[in-house]
């Protein structure tokens, strides 16, 4: 996990101006740490069940979210996680994840592991997941902190001005 938080740091540690106020404001900060284009655009093309894909291009990075999300921002978090934590982007277990419910992932590995998938790299493949969903909750939450921490400013500053 402090490998998770350092790399939230590393993030916010780059953001100029207001991006850091919020998670799509921050993909522009990505852009500049990886010196590559990246667009964040809602499709509608996802297969059914899919929150949000990262295609790791050869020159770029794109993601894309469901249009029935209800937080796209922690949705685009995650990705960012996965971007920012170096995981490899659209494998094919990964799409497996996104795309079918909770219920199903056990038998969608047993698949996977007749074709030859073994037992580690579902394991492995569990553990990205995990670091991706930890990198968007410690994100949202530094995010709205930050938030939380303006006003309170704000207010003290209307307290005195009172
Ligand atoms: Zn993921």
């Amino acid at each position: 996990m402090d490998r998770i938080v350092g790399e939230v740091s590393r993030l916010l540690a780059h953001a100029r101006g207001v991006e850091s106020a919020s998670v799509f404001g921050l993909v522009r900060t990505v852009e500049r740490m990886r010196g590559r284009p990246l667009t964040v655009k809602e499709s509608a093309e996802l297969p059914p069940g899919m929150f949000g894909l990262w295609r790791n291009g050869d020159d770029r990075d794109e993601v894309f979210y469901a249009p029935w999300v209800a937080a796209p921002d922690r949705t685009v978090a995650h990705e960012l996680g996965h971007i920012l934590l170096g995981h490899g982007g659209l494998p094919v277990e990964e799409a497996v994840r996104h795309t079918l419910p909770p219920e199903w992932h056990d038998m969608a590995s047993f698949m996977l592991r007749q074709c030859g998938h073994d037992a580690g790299a579902d394991e492995q493949l569990r553990q990205l997941e995990r670091d991706a969903e930890g990198f968007a909750s410690e994100l949202c939450r530094r995010i709205s902190g930050a938030g939380r921490a303006r006003s309170a400013r704000i207010r003290s500053h209307f307290n005195e001005i009172l």
